[in-house]
């Protein structure tokens, strides 16, 4: 790893970074991939938390190589980490990408110079990689949120931060631990910390809808049936709303009586994950009624489930809209409350004082712990790239740009950040990332080859179009119930950091519609775009 010029640096290696260097590649340019971790994954690196695995199904949660699918055998409906993380090492030996990565890497800066038409990519240890595309995949979910709570600091015991989570085993075991958040990180780990640890103490602020998953091992018969059928499993997942292999329901709220609903959401409860949100009704993100028939279907399935009916009550949600806090998925969730070694305490009303070297204090009460577990959520979507010195035209700095938060067109290119191609931004489609990843990567493919076909040095979206995919995604997002779960405090906006800016941070018009806009795109010659010989960027 010599050379310090590239056609291209890709910054992270999730999915979103290999699935672009593989694409590179492809197309013959010179790539060097960046990487902070000391390993491939990403996401699936970092959060090594108890518990962790997706809330997609493993079928549709790769990529759609011919070669890898005729030999992965997924074990489970929802991959655990190791197991992701074990897809994505295979993904990089198949590609032979290893000896194009660079590991235990901190890209602190990236800066472009018009005059060279170079972007210069800055390590934390002040070298630099010059290239002339910066393709980014720092993830939407990367920088963990750790809220200023007083004495945090002061804490004796253990203390980790689930997207943080160390390479070795923790042990729980006869240990009081004490986890922070009840969002879909936190309800994946709580039921297996619960298991070993002497006693759990959940510290609950805003409840969420959470759904069973409804996991189950693969049989090898399940496995040949997925292997025979890729190739619809990713045409129903491209057109899907969320990117997932489903079809709509069909129906809506006025479709059915009560008694049907009741069946219907029954149903889609026994088959789990996912299912049991785009398989029952098709307007529950979008008319009210429907949406306070499916929230107070849960809130009836919390209290069937929890024996302890105070329990049960700080459990369910209230006052925001079902889905408009993102769902999550739970492994024997509720029934971790009927244990005896959990208990649940409400921090919405009371919230935590402050953090004491023994443990957390809520009013008047310490409740005394040997380790804290932090699932206290991420700086979402624009939170990587501002943590980043990005500088594009004239040195202006991407975090002033997106002050009032980020503009973009298609969640890929920002104005004044030529040959910068964001894979999975701010403004993307919201959905099962895999399919947004595979739609970001065809357009940007076709763009670097029309680059190549035409000679132009670089390409940068206008301001005009950005300021028409930012009200896209504005429209998309208030035509839907999702907007309520601002007062919530719903990451989708921001809502769950002070002081950010509360703007949508995807494109919720769905993975079907953003995949049509991108095709289109490229169909019409990439309106919304300059693209510019190497003698008009040296004027
Ligand atoms: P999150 O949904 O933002 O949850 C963070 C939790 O921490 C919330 O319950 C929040 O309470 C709480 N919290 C934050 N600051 C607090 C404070 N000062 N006092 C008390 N509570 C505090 O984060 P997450 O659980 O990490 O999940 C984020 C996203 O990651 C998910 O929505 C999902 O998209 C993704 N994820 C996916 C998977 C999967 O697919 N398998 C698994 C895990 C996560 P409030 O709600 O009141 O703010």
């Amino acid at each position: 790893m010599q050379c310090t010029k590239f056609d291209a640096v890709v910054i992270g290696a999730g999915f979103a970074g290999i699935r672009s260097l593989i694409e590179l590649q492809r197309l013959g340019m010179s790539a060097v991939l960046l990487e902070a971790g000391s390993d491939v994954g990403g996401t699936w690196y970092w959060n090594r938390y108890p518990g962790a695995r997706t809330d997609s199904e493993s079928w549709s949660y790769c990529f759609p190589f011919p070669e890898l699918e005729a030999e992965w055998a997924w074990s489970e409906r929802y991959p655990s980490q190791p197991e992701v993380q074990a897809y994505l090492r295979r993904v990089v030996e198949i590609f032979e990408l290893r000896d194009h990565i660079e590991f235990e890497c901190n890209v602190v800066a990236a800066s472009y110079d018009e005059t060279t038409n170079e972007w210069t990519v800055s390590r934390e240890d002040g070298s630099s990689i010059d290239a002339t595309f910066l393709v980014t995949g720092l993830g939407q979910l990367s920088v963990p949120h750790v809220p200023s709570i007083p004495g945090l600091d002061t804490f004796e015991g253990e203390t980790y931060v689930t997207g943080r989570w160390p390479e070795g085993p923790v042990d729980f075991s006869g240990k009081r631990v004490g986890v922070i958040g009840a969002g879909a990180t936190a309800v994946q780990a709580i039921p297996e910390i619960a298991k070993t640890a002497a006693h759990l103490t959940v510290f609950q602020r805003t409840p969420n809808f959470v759904m069973p998953a409804v996991n189950h091992p693969l049989t090898d018969e399940r496995v040949a049936e997925i292997r025979a059928n890729y190739p619809s499993i990713w045409k129903q997942a491209r057109r899907h709303v969320f990117g997932f292999p489903m079809e709509a329901a069909g129906r809506v709220y006025d479709d059915v009586d009560e008694q049907e609903r009741e069946r219907i959401f029954e149903e889609g409860w026994a088959r789990g994950g996912f299912q049991f949100v785009f398989e029952t009704f098709d307007d529950l993100l979008t008319d009210a009624r429907s949406n306070d028939a499916v929230a107070a279907f849960v809130r009836r399935k919390i209290y069937e489930t929890v024996s302890d009916a105070r329990t049960a009550s700080l459990l369910c949600p209230l006052g925001y809209p079902y889905g408009a806090k993102r769902p999550p998925a739970g492994h024997g969730y509720y029934e971790t409350f009927n244990r005896t070694n959990v208990d649940l305490v409400d921090v919405m009303r009371e919230p935590i004082q402050r953090i004491s070297p023994h443990g957390v204090v809520v009013g008047e009460r310490e409740y005394r712990l040997d380790v804290l577990v932090l699932a206290t959520g991420f700086d979402a979507a624009t939170g990587a790239y501002e943590r980043m010195d990005i500088r594009g035209v004239g040195g202006q700095r991407l975090i002033d740009v997106w002050k009032e938060g980020p503009r973009s067109v298609f969640g890929i290119a920002i104005p004044g950040f030529p040959n910068l191609f964001m894979v999975g931004g701010p403004q993307c489609a919201y959905a099962n990332i895999p399919v947004v990843i595979e739609a970001i990567v065809g357009w940007l493919r076709s763009a670097l080859l029309r680059m190549r076909e035409e000679g132009s040095a670089r390409m940068v979206a206008t301001p005009d179009a950005a300021e028409t995919w930012s009200a896209e995604v504005q429209r998309a997002f208030d035509g839907t119930l999702l907007p309520k779960g601002g007062d919530a405090g719903s990451w989708y906006l921001g809502a769950n950091i002070e002081n950010k800016p509360r703007k949508p941070l995807f494109f919720f018009g769905g993975c079907g519609a953003y995949s049509g806009f991108l095709a289109e795109n490229v169909a019409q010659d990439f309106p919304g775009f300059r693209r510019e010989s190497l003698t008009e960027v040296s004027r």
